[in-house]
C-alpha cells in the first residue's frame, strides 16, 4: 500500500485567511481542494509538500452565479458532479457539463473540483508511477532526474495536459480569477498555460484560483468529445472541444477548436477554426477543417495508445465534433 508522506494540514475558514496562510508558508506549501489528483501524486512522492492548505471549508469557492445572458461565474470549489448536473451549465455550456461528467468515476467527481481539474498536474507514463518504479529507471527530468525518457535529447519535459475541462474552457473563451495577498487578477484561461510539462501553469505560488468566468452563452453551442481506452475511468488520450456561433442559415460567425491531451497545454487549432468563418457547414468543409485542426497535435510515446494512432484519430474526432453543428437532417451519429 502506498502511504502519504507526513505533512501539516491547515484549514482556513475564509479565502482571505487561505491567501494569508499561503503567503506566510511560502513555496513549501501546496493547496488541496478535492485531493483526487494531489493525494495520489503525494503517495507516489511526485510532490512532498510539508504543508497543505485545505480549500474544502471555504464557502466563497462553492457557488455558481450569473445568467446565460451575462455569463456564469463558477467558484473553483464547485465539484465536477455539481457542474455536470447543473441545469444552466447543461443547457448553455453543454461541452463543459459533458467534460466534467466524463472525468474519471462518480466517486472522484463527487470530491474533485473544477479548480483542481484545471490545475491538474501534467501526466506521463514515465512519471505517474510509484517512487520505487521511478527509482528503478533512474527517475526523469520532471522529478528527481535530469533526462527526459521520452525524448532523451530534449531540454524540456513533454508531460501531457490531461484535464478534461481545460480544452473546453479555452474554447469557451473563459477566464480565471487568481487571488493572493498582493491583490487579484483576471486571466484568460488560454493564458494560464506554459508549454512546459514541469511548470505547466502561469499561476504564481501565492495565488489561489478563486473562480472561473464564462462569457455570455446566447447563440453559442459547444461540444466535447473524449478518447480513452476504458470509457468508465480513464484520463483522456485526446479531447476535442468546439464552440461555435452560427447565423440562422447555418453560416459560421465565430468558431474555436481546442485539442486536449496532445501536448503539455491545450492547443488551439486557430487556422482550422478560421477556415470555417463565413461558411455554411458541409461534409467537404468539415473534412478539410478536421485535417487542418489535427496538424498542431503533437502526441508523443508517453501515454496510452500509440502516438501515431492518437495523431491520426485526432482528424476523426474533430470531424465528429464538427458534425454536431450540422443541421439535424444532415448530421451523422457520433460513435
Ligand atoms: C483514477 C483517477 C482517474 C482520473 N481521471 C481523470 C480524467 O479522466 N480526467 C481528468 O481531467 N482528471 C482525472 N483525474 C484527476 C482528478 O480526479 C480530477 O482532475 C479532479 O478534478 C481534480 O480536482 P481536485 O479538486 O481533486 O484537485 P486536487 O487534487 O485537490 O488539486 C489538484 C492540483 O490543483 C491545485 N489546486 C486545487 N485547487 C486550487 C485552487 N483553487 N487554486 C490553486 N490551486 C489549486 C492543487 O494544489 C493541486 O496541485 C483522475 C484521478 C484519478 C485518481
Ligand atoms: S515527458 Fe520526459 S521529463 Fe516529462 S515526465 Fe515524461 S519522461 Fe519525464
Amino acid at each position: 500500500m502506498l502511504r502519504l508522506p507526513p505533512f501539516r494540514y491547515l484549514a482556513p475558514r475564509t479565502l482571505d485567511e487561505a491567501a494569508h496562510m499561503l503567503a506566510q508558508e511560502g513555496k513549501d506549501a501546496m493547496l488541496v481542494a478535492g485531493g483526487t489528483d494531489l493525494y495520489p501524486n503525494m503517495k507516489r512522492r511526485q510532490f512532498t509538500p510539508p504543508v497543505l492548505i485545505g480549500l474544502r471549508n471555504l464557502p466563497e469557492l462553492k457557488f455558481i452565479a450569473g445568467t446565460p445572458e451575462s455569463g456564469l461565474r463558477l467558484g473553483s470549489g464547485v465539484t465536477l458532479t455539481t457542474l455536470a448536473e447543473h441545469p444552466l451549465v447543461r443547457e448553455y455550456y453543454p461541452a463543459l457539463a459533458a467534460a466534467a461528467g466524463l472525468v474519471s468515476t462518480p466517486q472522484l467527481r463527487n470530491a474533485g473540483t473544477i479548480g483542481g481539474n484545471l490545475l491538474l498536474d501534467t501526466r506521463c507514463n514515465y512519471y505517474n508511477q510509484s517512487e520505487f518504479w521511478r527509482n528503478s529507471i533512474g527517475y526523469c527530468m520532471k522529478r528527481d532526474g535530469d533526462t527526459c525518457l521520452v525524448a532523451p535529447g530534449s531540454p524540456r519535459c513533454w508531460a501531457i495536459s490531461s484535464a478534461d475541462t481545460a480544452p473546453v474552457l479555452v474554447s469557451l473563451d473563459a477566464s480565471v480569477r487568481l487571488v493572493s495577498q498582493r491583490g487579484e487578477r483576471v486571466l484568460p484561461v488560454r493564458e494560464l498555460f506554459n508549454d512546459d510539462g514541469i511548470q505547466p501553469y502561469r499561476r504564481a505560488a501565492d495565488e489561489i484560483l478563486s473562480e472561473i468566468i464564462l462569457p455570455p452563452a446566447l447563440n453559442w453551442r459547444s461540444v466535447y468529445l473524449k478518447l480513452r481506452r476504458r470509457g468508465s475511468f480513464d484520463f483522456p488520450m485526446l479531447g476535442v472541444a468546439v464552440a461555435m456561433r452560427q447565423q440562422a442559415d447555418g453560416v459560421v460567425e465565430e468558431a474555436r477548436i481546442t485539442l486536449g491531451a496532445v501536448s503539455s497545454h491545450p492547443i488551439e487549432a486557430r487556422a482550422a477554426a478560421a477556415r470555417l468563418l463565413g461558411q455554411p457547414l458541409n461534409a467537404a468543409l468539415l473534412a478539410e477543417v478536421a485535417t487542418l485542426a489535427a496538424k498542431p497535435a503533437r502526441p508523443l510515446d508517453n501515454a496510452d495508445l500509440t502516438m501515431n494512432y492518437r495523431k491520426q484519430v485526432t482528424t476523426t474526432y474533430v470531424r465528429r465534433a464538427l458534425e454536431q453543428f450540422l443541421p439535424d437532417d444532415t448530421k451523422k451519429s457520433v460513435h
